[in-house]
């Protein structure tokens, strides 16, 4: 956790002190060692990051103060596993990139957490700022924090020394307070290499005091919203990665059981309560966004993953509670009937004081039509699922991974893809909160290696990453990453030979491949032999199941290649309204 206690000045231990050779005399610090002890004081442990210049003393300097150093092949994966480090812990993630292109590579990471709320901070080194502000073309040039405005949360650059502490200070609440989020800290490479007196150092360091204040709902707002739901004939809660982000496990729990109300988890909230729980309505997920009279979100946002909450698929009387640390959310996309301003946390034990008891009673026809329509939707499933084509499917691999990992509710499951996304949030029962880790709020490919190794450094818990073949590719090459850090990570290649399906032809009748073919015939298992890992090749449901347990249980890093069907998969997904096709002929077959 970040340092929640003040201190002085004189309870600092300084890397630079250390290294003092003179008990009396005051020794010299500099840039690279106060941005260490800055990181040090709010409680950062660990930097992702691609040494570099100007960073790479600073990567060293902080491995050697005992914060540890994750080294990734491509910036982008270093930040995606900040920012899911920062999802899991509330602490913000780190990454350190070197100056331009370094930069310009992490920051599709931050951009991502920002969209997401997950909060982490880009550190990067830069280049001389006069030569930069009068473009006189130095070695990577680039203005990185007008460049990450638009981005990130917030961006700040600090340009002397003794600004350092202020600079990391400011960044760590701008990620973490709020609405969490992405934050670039610019730290040019002159302020790094810049000597400062040791005492003046050390005095200019700033421990940050309760970096993400609880935020307490007023109680007229609890007030309204339960009497909003105890009004409600069909009411509904949905649950969103914000109130998994929030770690107010037990009371979401208990309001929900308390209440009797039926809920329905975002893919990142699943296991907030295990999907298997009776008052789970994702079987019946159509119905009931159709239906409900009053929904009540927590930490959800109504963007495109909810159809931004309109007709055809939501009823156009529908009233909402919605639950946001954000005031500015609000009827974003819907009129929102009771908005309860407040951190989760705050929210869910306000509700549970306030309301009083036999308030909300659903009605049991309600609950009645949504456990029938759950049935119906289970037993139509569970025939899919239960089927045995060969080649395999997505249904039927994805049976295979859902069985292996029913008793193990600690695996972290890291999920992307078109198809092997949305079949694996369909199939795969999370039992834990915080357990799933997706596309999330862009749907996003390229984040797969990132958040599996952020996972597994952050918990020390095994990690199974379900991947498409063409969201693999993004960050592939960190499979070297896993096996240098020897971390648990069993990632599974869906591969079907292509983005979507693997049979689309060329329509000019040429050689090349269409734009959506990737090689089937390719060995992904050969790939983590290079590196002292171990492959597996597998061609159906048991192969698949050998492989994994084999695999988890060795805790080594291991890359299935799950060859499945060819022709299995839809254009786009779940998306395929997204995706205009062409008019004159040459779209889709
Ligand atoms: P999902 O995609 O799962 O629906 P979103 O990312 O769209 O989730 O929404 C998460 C929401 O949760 C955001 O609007 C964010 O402001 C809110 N949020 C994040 N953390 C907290 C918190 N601790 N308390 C309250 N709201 C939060
Ligand atoms: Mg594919």
């Amino acid at each position: 956790m970040i340092a929640t206690e003040p201190t002085s000045s004189s309870e600092i231990k300084s890397s630079s002190e250390m290294e003092s050779s003179n008990g009396n005399k005051p020794a010299a610090t500099d840039g690279f060692h106060l941005v260490v002890d800055a990181l040090k004081l709010n409680g950062i442990d660990t930097i992702y990051g691609v040494a570099g210049i100007p960073i790479t003393d600073l990567a060293r300097l902080a491995q050697a103060e005992g914060i540890r150093f994750i080294g990734f092949r491509h910036e982008q994966s270093a930040g995606n596993a900040a920012a899911i480090a920062g999802y899991l812990t509330q602490k913000p993630g780190i990454c350190l990139t070197v100056s331009a292109p370094g930069f310009l590579n992490g920051l599709v990471a931050v951009a991502n957490a920002t969209t997401n709320g997950f909060p982490m901070i880009q550190i990067s080194g830069s280049s001389d700022r006069e030569i930069v502000d009068l473009q006189q073309g130095d070695y990577e040039e680039l203005d990185q924090m007008n460049a990450a405005k638009p981005y990130t949360k917030a961006a700040f650059r600090v340009n002397k020394p003794e600004d350092i502490g202020v600079g990391i200070a400011r960044a760590i609440r701008a990620a973490v307070s709020g609405r969490p989020g992405g934050v670039y800290l610019d730290l040019p490479a002159e302020v790094l290499g810049a000597a400062l007196d040791a005492n003046v150092g050390v005095d200019s360091l700033v421990r940050v005091v309760d970096p993400a204040p609880r935020q307490i709902p007023a109680p007229e707002s609890i007030e309204r919203a339960l009497d909003l739901v105890a009004s409600a004939e069909r009411p509904l809660i949905i649950l969103g990665k914000g109130a998994a982000y929030s770690q107010a496990d037990s009371d979401i729990r208990s309001f929900i059981e308390k209440t009797g109300i039926p809920y329905l988890p975002m893919s990142m909230a699943k296991g907030l309560l295990p999907d298997n729980h009776p008052q789970s309505a994702a079987a019946a997920r159509s119905l009931v966004l159709a239906e409900a009279d009053v929904i009540m979100l927590i930490g959800a946002r109504l963007n495109w993953l909810l159809a931004h909450g309109k007709a055809p698929r939501w009823s156009p009387t529908t009233r909402f509670v919605q639950v946001d640390i954000s005031p500015t959310e609000m009827d974003s996309n819907r009129p929102i009937a009771a908005p309860v301003i407040a951190d989760i946390g705050s929210a869910m034990s306000a509700f549970l004081s306030m309301l009083k008891p036999g308030q909300i009673q659903p009605q049991t026809a309600w609950i009645k039509t949504i456990a029938e329509r759950k049935q119906h939707n289970i037993e139509r499933m569970a025939v899919r699922l239960n089927a045995n084509p060969s080649p395999m499917n997505f249904s039927s691999a994805l049976r295979a991974v859902r069985d292996f990992l029913a008793d193990k509710p600690d695996i972290y499951v890291v999920n992307e893809g078109a198809n092997t996304l949305d079949f694996g949030r369909d199939i795969i029962d999370m039992q834990q909160p915080r357990k799933r880790l997706d596309s999330g709020t862009w749907g996003v490919m390229g984040i797969g290696m990132g958040y599996a190794i952020g996972a597994a450094v952050t918990s020390g818990k095994p990690v199974v990453a379900i991947e498409g073949d063409s969201a693999f590719g993004f960050s592939g090459m960190e499979i070297e990453t896993i096996c240098r850090y020897s971390l648990p990570i069993v990632t599974v290649i869906f591969n079907n030979g292509g983005i979507y399906r693997g049979d689309d032809v060329n329509r000019s009748g040429g050689a090349d491949p269409s734009p959506t073919i990737l090689m089937r015939s390719a060995r992904y298992d050969k790939l983590i032999e290079a590196f002292g890992g171990t492959g597996y090749h597998v061609t159906d449901p048991q192969g698949l199941t050998k492989a994994l347990a084999e695999a988890v249980a060795s805790g080594k890093p291991a890359v299935v290649n799950c060859v499945i069907d060819p022709t299995a998969g839809t254009e786009s997904g779940h998306l395929q309204t997204l995706n205009p096709t062409s008019q004159i002929g040459s779209g889709r077959k």
